[in-house]
């Protein structure tokens, strides 16, 4: 609940909470946990509980995949006209703009997120929504092939019950990328939100519901990893896996299905470069990477957390950076005026400091301390932004923060740059500045990822595909037309003449 000194929240979203504990919905009715477990989602910005919601088991899992395969079989959703699904879908995505307000203040209060930031994503939901199920009301799911002798064709269909995890620092938003192509072609889903972050997917569970949605096509299954997403992977009724989240989780996830044979996306995390030549306005350039590492408190896989800048502009852009970083207004997320929020959970809080800690042990300079945050009247998991700098072999340069924290080093030439921006295990997203638009794309070109970004970072257009390579992804890509055949299983037909 808001502290005695925060904002007032809406009405609604006072009502909506006054139902805890919040149940799951599967089949188009509240799912309850069989053991009877819940656990409480907490304020990140007052550490105190908003609600509990039921942790749902084992057998609970089963029941919703159950659901879910019943209505992609009997309910007529797989196999109604692209046009029919498609006016649903439009209903849903209306719904949702309309309670935009209501989902963006509890995503804002669940995550910890700047509120307008929050009400951002419930947009980017609606506008993914809307692109989805536009685009699969025009391809083409049949091709005619020219082959001597044969009449042949493919065809596509929607594979049946999609599997959703989700984490916890974009949770509504995600869940418009993940399941929006999988509706938009006819598939029915399962969505696991994070543990500490599940009340917008249960609100958006009960509005279909109350929007007439058939039941058991969106069906949301709050719990834990260890037990409610441990359960979903390991499912053998799930036809198709998506899960978002750390590499280390998105491994286990694999694996399990891999022993099912059940195609998985992995979309994991990163550790992205920003590199910065000489020619770029230094002032500029440093206020977007210092918004780029701030905003959601530096929880964004595909942040530029390594700023590789040019030895000669390197001791200015350092004192713009520093100075603006320290002029970040922290505070309350549901307060106007904050500029960034707390972080997720008192882990997240503990893992940015250690990290801050390690980094220093090993060698690397803090430019800027960081450290934990004060805000007053809040006892949330306020962090500071922290800069330090030094070798790229530091463990604060290879390891996956999380936090508003970026680390600086310096180069002499294009080739060097290059080196350094690759010298990471992962490959989610890099950017490049600099007003030489020839070499901006050379340089992108090179940096082994999944996205390369020029004099911006953080930019994701519905059309362009956005996914990651190396420990950062395998076998995904959300965001484009790719995506929406991804939720398709392609077959061949063929008759000899
Ligand atoms: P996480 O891997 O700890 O958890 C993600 C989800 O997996 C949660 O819902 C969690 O309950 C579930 N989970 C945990 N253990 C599980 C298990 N054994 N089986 C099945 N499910 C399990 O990640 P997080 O801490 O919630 O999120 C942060 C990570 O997500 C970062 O690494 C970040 O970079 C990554 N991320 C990637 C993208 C992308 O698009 N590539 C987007 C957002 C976040």
């Amino acid at each position: 609940m808001a502290t005695a000194t925060s904002p007032r929240l809406l009405p609604e979203v006072e009502k909506f909470l006054a139902t805890a504990p919040l149940a799951g919905v599967v089949g188009g009715k509240d799912a309850v946990s069989s053991t009877g477990e819940t656990m409480a989602t907490l304020d990140p910005g007052s550490g105190a509980p908003i609600a509990e919601f039921h942790v749902l088991s084992a057998d609970d899992v089963d029941r919703a995949v159950q659901a879910a395969a019943h209505a992609f079989a009997k309910s007529g959703w797989a196999t109604m006209p692209p046009n029919e699904r498609g006016a649903i879908l439009h209903r849903l995505a209306d719904a949702v703009e309309k309670h935009k307000p209501i989902i963006g203040q509890i995503e804002a209060l669940d995550v910890g997120k700047i509120q307008a930031h929050a009400l951002g994503d419930v947009q980017n939901f609606v506008d993914t929504l809307r692109y989805f199920t536009d685009m699969a009301q025009h391809v083409q799911r049949r091709s005619t092939l020219a082959v001597r002798g044969h009449e042949a064709w493919t065809v596509r269909h929607p594979w049946g019950p999609c599997g959703f995890i989700f984490p916890w620092n974009f949770p509504f938003l995600l869940i418009g990328w993940g399941i929006s192509p999988a509706l938009a072609a006819g598939n029915t889903v399962v969505i696991k939100p994070a543990e500490d972050t599940p009340l917008s997917a249960i609100y958006l569970a009960r509005l279909a519901r109350e929007i007439g949605f058939p039941d058991g096509v969106i069906n949301v299954i709050p719990g834990t990893g260890r037990v409610t997403g441990a359960a979903l992977t390991g499912h053998p009724g799930i036809r198709r896996m998506s899960f978002t989240g750390s590499p280390e989780v998105g491994r286990l996830v694999g694996e399990a299905c891999g022993r099912n044979l059940v195609p998985a996306k992995l979309e994991l995390g990163g550790k992205g470069a920003a590199v910065v030549f000489q020619d770029v306005d230094v002032a500029e350039t440093a206020q977007k990477l210092v918004n780029a590492i701030t905003f959601n408190a530096g929880q964004v896989c595909c942040d530029a957390t390594r700023w590789l800048v040019h030895k000669s502009i390197y001791s200015d852009f350092v004192a713009e950076c520093k100075t603006r970083m320290q002029a970040v207004k922290i505070g309350y997320q549901l307060e106007s005026g904050s500029a960034m929020g707390p972080v997720v959970n008192a882990k997240q809080r503990e893992r940015v400091l250690s990290y801050l800690k390690k980094g220093q042990e090993q060698g690397a300079e803090a430019v800027l301390a960081g450290g934990a945050a004060e805000v007053p009247g809040h006892h949330g998991f306020y962090v500071k932004p922290a800069l330090l700098a030094g070798s790229l072999d530091n463990i604060a340069a290879q390891e996956e923060i999380f936090g508003p924290v970026a680390y600086l080093a310096s180069f002499s030439s294009e080739e060097e740059a290059v080196a350094m921006a690759n010298h990471t295990d992962y490959g989610l997203a890099n950017s490049v500045w600099t007003s030489d638009l020839g070499r901006a794309a050379r340089v992108a070109e090179s940096m082994v990822a999944g996205n390369s970004w020029i004099n911006a970072h953080n930019v994701f257009p519905h059309g362009v595909p956005y996914g990651g390579v190396n420990k950062s992804g395998v076998g995904g890509g959300v965001l484009s037309v790719e995506t929406l055949y991804d939720y398709w299983r392609s077959q061949s037909v063929v008759r000899p003449l």
